[in-house]
This record gives C-alpha cells, sequence and structure tokens, in this order.
C-alpha cells in the first residue's frame, strides 16, 4: 500500500487507515485479530479514542509487538490539564505504549470548547506537558462544525484534523481543506463510508481517492469488507459518469436526513439531545444493534421534552426537518430496543 505524508508531522501513513469505532461489539480475541490482519495486509495508521470502550485495549493487544511499524492516534474529550493527563496515562496504557504518535482533541464543537482547550489550565497545558517527556509526538483534533475547525486550523497549533468526509459531507472542500493545507496539516476524512449510511464501498473510495493527500480511515471489523477496500486500493478507478449520477441519486435521497453533527442546532432549550438522536441510523448500522441502544438511550428519551417550537429548524444550515426526523428516529430506537 501507498504511502502519504500527514502534513507537518511529516509522519507517512498508509493511503488508507483504520478507525477504531466498529471493533467494539467484536469480542476481545475477534477485535485484536481484525486489527492484526489490518496490519499484515499493509495498513500502519491506527485511530482511536479511550471513549471508544476496549477499542484502545483491543489496537495495543494487537499492535505491541510491532510498535515501532505503525503510528498511532487517540483522543481524548476531556477540555481540563487534570483531566486529560489522566486520559494521556490511560491511553498509554491501554495502548501498552511509551508514546502516541498523534494526540487528538475530540470533537471541537464549538469556539468555548476551543479556549477551554486553550485556557491556562486547559487540556494543552497537560499535552504541552506530555509532549516534553516525548510521551505525545504531534497534536491534531476532530471536529464536525466546519467554522470552529476552521478557527481552530488558523490557531496553527494543531498538525492535523479529523472531520468527516464522504461523497454526501463534501463541504469541508470548500474552505476548510483548504485552510489545513495553507496550514500544511494533515487531513483525516473520518465517516468515509458516512458513518455507515452508504452502501457502496466502491463509490465512496473512488470518490475519496480524487484527494490523495486524505486519509481515510474507514470502521473496519470483518477481514472480508478489508479485502474488498484493498482490492479498490490496488486497482483503483476514476469517477464513470454512471458512478457520479448514482452518487447525486443518493445525495438527493439522503439529503432530506442526513445529519452533519455540526450541532448548529444546539442547544435546544428543551434539552433535546438533536444531534445525538438524529445519529441513531447510522449509529445502528455501524454497531451491533444492543450498543447502539445502550449508547443512545438517554439521547432517545430526551425525544419526549420536544415542543414543537421549531428553533432548531432555522438553525440547521442542511434545512432538515428535525422535530419530524428525531420522532421517526424515536420510533426506530423503541421498536430496536423491543428486541431486548
Ligand atoms: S422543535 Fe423540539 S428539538 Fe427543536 S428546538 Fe424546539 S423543542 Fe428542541
Ligand atoms: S440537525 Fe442540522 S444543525 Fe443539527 S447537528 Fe444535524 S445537520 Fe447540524
Amino acid at each position: 500500500m501507498k504511502s502519504i505524508r500527514l502534513g507537518k508531522t511529516e509522519l507517512q501513513v498508509s493511503e488508507l487507515g483504520f478507525g477504531g469505532i466498529p471493533i467494539i461489539p467484536l469480542g476481545f480475541e475477534e477485535g485484536v485479530a481484525i486489527v492484526r490482519y489490518c496490519f499484515d495486509k499493509g495498513i500502519n495508521f491506527f485511530d482511536t479514542a479511550n471513549m471508544y470502550a476496549d477499542s484502545e485495549k483491543k489496537i495495543g493487544a494487537a499492535l505491541g509487538s510491532v510498535r515501532d511499524k505503525v503510528i498511532i492516534a487517540t483522543k481524548t474529550l476531556k477540555r481540563d490539564a487534570e483531566g486529560t493527563a489522566a486520559h494521556i496515562a490511560r491511553s498509554l496504557d491501554n495502548l501498552q505504549t511509551d508514546y502516541l504518535d498523534l494526540f487528538q482533541f475530540h470533537n471541537i464543537a464549538t469556539d468555548e470548547e476551543l479556549k477551554q482547550v486553550l485556557a491556562p489550565d486547559g487540556a494543552m497545558k497537560a499535552v504541552r506537558e506530555a509532549m516534553a517527556v516525548g510521551k505525545i509526538k504531534h497534536i491534531g483534533f476532530s471536529s464536525h462544525n466546519i467554522d470552529t475547525a476552521v478557527r481552530v486550523c488558523q490557531t496553527g497549533l494543531f498538525s492535523t484534523i479529523q472531520f468527516p468526509f464522504n461523497f454526501i459531507e463534501k463541504e469541508p472542500l470548500d474552505e476548510l481543506f483548504q485552510v489545513a493545507r495553507e496550514f500544511d496539516m494533515g487531513i483525516i476524512a473520518m465517516k468515509p463510508l458516512g458513518g455507515g449510511l452508504l452502501e457502496s464501498a466502491a463509490l465512496c473510495f473512488k470518490y475519496l481517492q480524487q484527494y490523495p493527500d486524505i486519509v481515510p480511515i474507514p470502521g473496519i471489523s470483518t477481514r472480508e469488507e478489508l479485502d474488498e477496500i484493498l482490492a479498490l486500493y490496488e486497482s483503483p478507478q476514476s469517477l464513470s459518469q454512471v458512478d457520479k449520477d448514482e452518487i447525486e441519486r443518493i445525495r438527493t435521497d439522503l439529503g432530506k436526513d442526513f445529519c452533519h453533527r455540526c450541532r448548529y442546532c444546539l442547544p435546544c432549550e428543551q434539552e433535546v439531545q438533536i444531534s445525538d438522536v438524529m445519529i441513531f441510523r447510522s449509529m445502528a448500522a455501524r454497531l451491533a444493534p444492543n450498543v447502539a441502544v445502550a449508547l443512545s438511550k438517554g439521547a432517545m428519551e430526551s425525544v419526549d421534552n420536544c415542543t414543537d417550537c421549531e428553533e432548531c429548524l432555522a438553525k440547521c444550515p442542511y434545512n432538515l426537518a428535525i422535530p419530524e426526523i428525531i420522532r421517526e428516529q424515536r420510533k426506530n430506537f423503541d421498536q430496536i430496543a423491543s428486541q431486548f
């Protein structure tokens, strides 16, 4: 597999990376075996987070013996120095390593969160301290919010950005990725298969291969999934007119209720957890149904608070019919939850 330069980190990562969420529902040994299979097939870039259940532990167990041959990225949702220091220690332990190649601030969703990270006692302080003693090599961030992400890039403090990017979510091409390139940041595409909603891997990766400086990190939970994607990298093909027409058809079809998790609609005065509810369909597609139900229960119950005030409608840049969609998702959730 080809390697590409991950921006100013100067890390050489495989052109296809590994996303650590879909190994969560697998048994421990099965998860370890999949991670190891991906390594054996040429992937050297593994992304995870300590909030992904035992994903870090599975990756650590699979790659401990080949640590010097892989590039490991993980993340924290903490915004304060103390909590972040504890998370760094936990990730090092889980991943069976004494350094993290890339440590990312997970889902910086607002300018306020960026301020918290950069405050004197903020998360960045702990990361700088860990860098000074060699426990962290590079700093990055992830986000779903384009406006905030642009401002995070413009601080010049981060070496990588991780953002959703696929043929349904192509908005970051307009400005965000250009800004990231100006700052020589590595660009990591999360959700290259639309968070499990895009069924054709061929279409997804043909689309992404138009952008060879962007590293997709699909979640892989079976050998067959990896083999299918690898075949697309061994014999890359450009998009045909038939492919382009199909992409347009899917965009039109899914665009009506495809949530980009940007959180512009929040806060809701009734404390409906709108974006967490909106993504239930995607979670159910990627995770085992009982796991998706357990993770979404609180958010789905918040739908009952909705008063149809419609304030969120005006805030959603994608014109999604939020009150209607969250109720559909609640019904969908109830149906799946009733099986357990
Ligand atoms: S319509 Fe419902 S979800 Fe939207 S802001 Fe009002 S209460 Fe919240
Ligand atoms: S509902 Fe709209 S505004 Fe809210 S997170 Fe989804 S795409 Fe963003």
